[in-house]
């Protein structure tokens, strides 16, 4: 038996030494990696512990073909791969190779790219400079509050072909980037489109889906083809599908770049959606070709094998990076950088963020305020499955105040207004269901503590979990999960269209009026439905395309909003910036009756000219009485209420909104 034991347990080291490679063993490299470009020559550099031998090989095309030449890389230090071409390179094709084992890995692009041709399959040199549209260095962001505070921010989530894509947008490049740079568009109703839509309703930052290089859309074929854009391929470089000429490297940069260029100007911010926690591939992915397994993490019993089997799955895509490791750490450090400086990207949303660990993101959090200090950054506290990186160290919503100015999306108030996104039939505070009343009150005080929420009513946290107002994303409804409009209609058959409007300015009001940074879903302001498709990825341009004619039909919500966000807007006592001022401004009517929701805040104490600010809402399906405190109120806001000073109260109809004010 002992015999046995030992000759398992050698067994077991064996394979071991044999197939896990020590990954905190590999040495780090601080320097510049990828491609450093002048026009008198091209240094080359990758980082490959593992390798054998490396080489570059150049392409005149971006796709089939032979290499006109193949370079060796010389073995550089701390792992690294290197060679410089005297020369000038500009618009040459190039990907690299590693032998591993005795075996040659795919020839995959830079890893580090800043430029590929068609579907990303090689990276080309190019000279940034080429890239920059006229006026590109005076490009400025432009203020959106007087303190640029992350709470004056407005966001609005909006997929590029989405904007642009239908018939009726009035826009030309339907679909592109310069589709949503175009200016003055109309439908044929006459309303606004697009850009100029935007601008009208005052949001303030747009945040785009995902407009880095990703794998499932085939960019030879021009049209037909749909999808958000989560899966990622090249990091550092704008998709194709997007721009005029996906072949040519330089033009989906130039073209990204006058759309920034055009929103800044026109008082908007754009915010990157960054998808670091997976790669579209696994194994065959840019990083596994170059250091197989490193950049992922693995399964904890599972011995790591570099070639497949092992990677653990937090993200339910196949995989998940480790953002823990160093290099990994320092890929993710430079990309958001990168974007930043030569994008001037005002803002980051990172998906699945908890699946990343608090340092990486507090690191990334540090170095992006040095270079833009009023960047909103914020994410997904959550994960799509296991992951074997514990809890405690993960950028998960519950660790959100140990985020360094980085909010996490509330999903306590999104499904409190209108029910849990994973039982269509689920009704919430807005739409009638009672005892949602504390998880709308948690969402208000933007998860910040405050004595008067009853914790062990709220839906999933039992405690606060922001540090302040601006580490938390209030809102109801995004690009994942049926729209807000077509949850109403599932989870409220027997309601009248009139009743579910009623509900949608609910939800909107409650979003626009709590503490936190409020996030619209594109086209909510004009009930935007997706024919009930619940995760619609790739459910192509008819059910996804933004379908401008709603706006004409559904004006007086679209004009309801734009009046909700001119409030938010004018009045710093929704923006607050610390608990403190949350837990002693807001004073909730702890009688208001079953459904409803009564709360004042004292707006003198934070320099707001409404001195008291008197809020109620009536989800429930019946008419309630609310307690008006004495004075004299003037109404900012009233989708069906009965107000009766006098009497000290104010009647609220079914599914609806109230907001008061003395001067
Ligand atoms: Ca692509």
């Amino acid at each position: 038996m002992r015999k046995i034991l030992l000759s398992l347990f050698l067994l077991c080291l064996m394979h071991e030494l044999i197939a896990q490679p020590n990954y905190d063993q590999y040495p780090v490299y601080n320097g510049d990696l990828g491609l450093t470009y002048s026009k008198t020559n091209s240094s080359f550099r990758i980082w490959s512990p593992p390798a054998e031998a490396g080489q570059l090989l150049l392409y005149k095309e971006g796709e089939n073909g032979k290499p006109f030449k193949t370079i060796d890389l010389k073995k550089g230090i701390n792992g690294t791969w290197y060679t410089t071409l005297s020369g000038d390179w500009e618009k040459t094709f190039y990907v690299f190779r590693v032998k591993i084992n005795n075996k040659w890995n795919n020839e995959i692009p830079d890893p580090y790219a800043k430029a590929v041709g068609i579907n990303g399959k090689r990276a080309m040199v190019i000279d940034l400079k080429d890239t920059d549209p006229q006026g590109w260095t005076n490009d400025k962001s432009p203020a959106f509050s007087k303190q640029n505070n992350p709470t004056d921010a407005i966001i609005y989530e909006l997929h590029v072909r989405d904007a642009s894509i239908d018939n009726n947008s009035g826009i030309k490049h339907k679909g592109k980037f310069l589709g949503l740079a175009e200016l003055g568009t109309l439908s044929k109703e006459g309303q606004s489109t697009g850009l100029s839509h935007l601008k009208e309703l005052g949001v303030t930052h747009i945040h785009l889906l995902p407009f880095f290089d990703y794998a499932s859309i085939d960019e030879s074929k021009s049209d037909n083809q749909y999808n958000w854009g989560y899966d990622p391929l090249n990091y550092n470089v704008p998709e194709g599908s997007y721009s005029t000429n996906p072949y040519d490297g330089i033009t989906r940069i130039k073209e990204l770049k006058q759309l920034i260029q055009t929103f800044h100007k026109n008082g908007l911010r754009v915010i990157f959606d960054a998808v670091y926690n997976h790669t579209a591939l696994t194994e065959q992915s840019n990083f596994n070709q170059l250091v197989p397994g490193y950049y992922y993490r693995h399964k904890k019993d599972a011995r790591p094998d570099p070639f497949g089997g092992s990677f653990s799955n937090a993200t339910a895509c196949g995989n998940e990076t480790a953002s823990e490791m160093p290099m990994m750490r320092k890929f993710m450090l430079e990309s958001v950088l990168y974007w930043a400086k030569e994008y001037h990207i005002d803002g980051f949303r990172f998906d699945l963020m908890g699946v990343h660990d608090i340092k990486t993101m507090n690191i990334i959090s540090k170095a992006l305020h040095k270079v833009k200090p009023d960047i909103v950054l914020y994410g997904e506290g959550w994960t799509a499955g296991e992951s074997p990186l514990p809890d405690s160290m993960r950028a998960i919503k519950k660790n959100a105040w140990k985020l360094d100015r980085i909010a996490v999306f509330s999903d306590d108030i999104r499904d409190g207004i209108k029910g849990s996104v994973f039982d269509v039939k689920d009704k919430g505070f807005a739409s009638g269901k009672l005892g949602m009343e504390e998880s709308v009150k948690f969402g208000i005080a933007a998860a910040c503590d405050h004595p008067q929420i009853d914790y062990s009513k709220v839906n999933y946290s039992k405690q606060p979990y922001a540090a302040a107002p601006w580490n938390v994303i209030t809102y109801c409804e995004c690009h994942d999960n049926n729209t807000l409009w077509d949850k109403l209609a599932l989870s409220c058959p027997n309601a009248s269209e009139e009743e579910r409007k009623k509900m949608h300015q609910l939800a909107l009001t409650i979003i626009l009026t709590s503490q936190g940074i409020p996030f619209l879903h594109a086209g909510s302001e004009f009930l935007r439905s997706k024919n009930g498709v619940e995760n619609s990825y790739n459910s192509g341009d008819s059910i996804n395309a933004l379908k401008w004619s709603l706006k004409k039909e559904n004006l007086e919500i679209t004009n309801y909003v734009k009046r909700l966000i001119k409030i938010r807007k004018e009045h710093p006592a929704f923006r607050m910036t610390d608990a403190k001022q949350v837990a002693q401004n807001i004073l909730f009517d702890n009688h208001a009756p079953d459904g409803t929701i009564a709360y004042t805040i004292n707006g003198a104490a934070l320099q707001d000219r409404w001195k008291k600010i008197f809020i109620a809402f009536n989800g429930s399906s019946v008419e309630k009485e609310i307690s008006l405190p004495d004075g004299n109120w003037k109404t900012a806001i009233d989708t069906g209420a009965e107000i009766k000073p006098g009497l000290g109260k104010v009647k609220l109809k079914k599914y609806s909104a109230v907001v008061l004010y003395k001067d």
